[in-house]
This record gives C-alpha cells, structure tokens and sequence, in this order.
C-alpha cells in the first residue's frame, strides 16, 4: 500500500507513522529526515539546505521530488510506504502523481491530520527527539523516564531547531498557504480520510488503523 500522512507540523504524523510500523513492517518516505541527516553531516544537500529548514520555509520542490523518487525507487520500498511531510505543495502532489505513473504504482489513500492551532503549537514547543535514534517524546504526554534521555536508545533528547516559537509561526503560515490547497486536490480525487488529530494519539492510532482495514490496505502486511 502507498498512503500519505498529511496535515500541519505537530499534528502527529511522525508519531503515527511509527505506531503504524509497531504492527506492520512498512518504510516510512520523510524529506524532513533525510534533510535533517544531511544537515548534521554537513553534506553538499545538507549546505543547500539548511537556509529553509532552518528559516521554517520549503526546500525547492525539485530537489524534494528528486530526494523522495531515490528513495521510492530502492528495493526495500517495493512492497509499499508511507509518506510522511510528502507532498507538501500542489506541484509536489502532481509530481508524485507522474512517478506513479512512471513506476506503475498507485497512490491508495491520504490521511489528513486535522489539528486547531493551539494543539499545534503546545505539541511543537513540548517535542523532543532522540538526536540518535529520532524517536520522538512530548514532555507532557510522552515525557522520558529518564530526564533528557531516549527510552528507546538512551540518545540525548534535543529541541529541533526549527520547534522554536518564531519559526512555529513561519511553518504553519507556510503550511496554510501551500500544503493545505492538497487537502481539496486529494477530497475531489475521494481519497482522503479526515482524521481528528487534537485528540490523543491512542485515538488517532485506532481511527488510521480501522480505516486502513475499511479500505483493505492492509492485507499481505498482517
Ligand atoms: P518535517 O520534519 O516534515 O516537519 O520537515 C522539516 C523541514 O524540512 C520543513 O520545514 C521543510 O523545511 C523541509 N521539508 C520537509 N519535507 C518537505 C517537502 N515535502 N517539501 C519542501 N520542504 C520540505
């Protein structure tokens, strides 16, 4: 199965994502992971990158269609995935739509994680995530046993930079003006699932997973 992840930072994409990969093997497409390791390895993307990432704005859609097809195109991606902060822009779900085409595969269904704004911003300001393994934690519903430590790989929590109140503000501006115009594209292609993202993630978890059975996206994977 092929679905998208869809919705605001903070709305708990990432997290169900990996809720999602507790119960099935699934791979997960993230730009913002990939553009992330760059950075801290200080690649030439790493270099070409930071100024947007850093700044709260979108990398150029080619170079973030370029990085997913690399991806897409790997071994371990044949038998399906998830998309996680991808497409992100109008050109970017068009783009996606000729790789399809292109590799023959098929887009089955968008989840999008409807979330208010004070939801977004209380998450955003209290996540923490593993500077080695990415987990993520919240201070307030996931916090760590131990104080600034992973609970999967004991790695140090850090703030992402981009978690900072003013570049918050950037994102989500960002956010409404070019990622949510792909909630209508993907509403008239009756694909997309609305799911009520302010509620806890116990609750977001079960309403995808009962969906994805609905849709019977998860046979061969069970
Ligand atoms: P995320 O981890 O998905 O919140 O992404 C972090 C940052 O990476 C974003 O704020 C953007 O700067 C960049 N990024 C991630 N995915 C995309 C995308 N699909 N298009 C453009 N920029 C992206």
């Amino acid at each position: 199965m092929i679905i998208i992840l869809l919705g605001p930072p903070g709305a708990g994409k990432g997290t169900i994502a990996n809720e999602i990969r507790k119960k099935i093997e699934i791979p997960v497409v993230s730009p913002g992971d990939v553009l992330r390791s760059a950075i801290q390895e200080g690649t030439g993307l790493g270099k070409e990158v930071q100024k947007y990432v850093n700044a709260g704005k979108l990398v150029p859609d080619d170079l973030v269609v370029k990085i997913t097809e690399e991806r897409i195109r790997q071994k371990e991606y044949q038998q399906g995935f998830m998309f996680d902060g991808f497409p992100r822009t109008i050109q970017q779900g068009h783009a996606l739509e000729s790789l399809n085409q292109r590799l023959e595969k098929r887009l089955d269904q968008v989840f999008y994680f409807q979330a208010s704004y004070e939801t977004i911003a209380e998450r955003l300001s209290s996540r923490r995530v593993c500077s080695q393994c990415g987990a993520i934690h919240n201070l307030n519903y996931n916090p760590p046993r131990i104080a600034d430590r992973c609970d999967v790989c004991g790695g140090k929590l850090v703030q992402r930079d981009d978690d900072q109140e003013e570049t918050i503000k950037k994102r989500l501006e960002v956010y409404n003006n070019e990622t949510l115009p792909l909630v209508d594209y993907y509403y008239e292609q009756k694909i997309l699932t609305r799911i009520d993202a302010n509620r806890d993630v116990e609750y977001r978890f079960k309403d995808t997973w009962e969906r994805l059975m609905e849709l019977n996206l998860l046979k061969g994977n069970l």
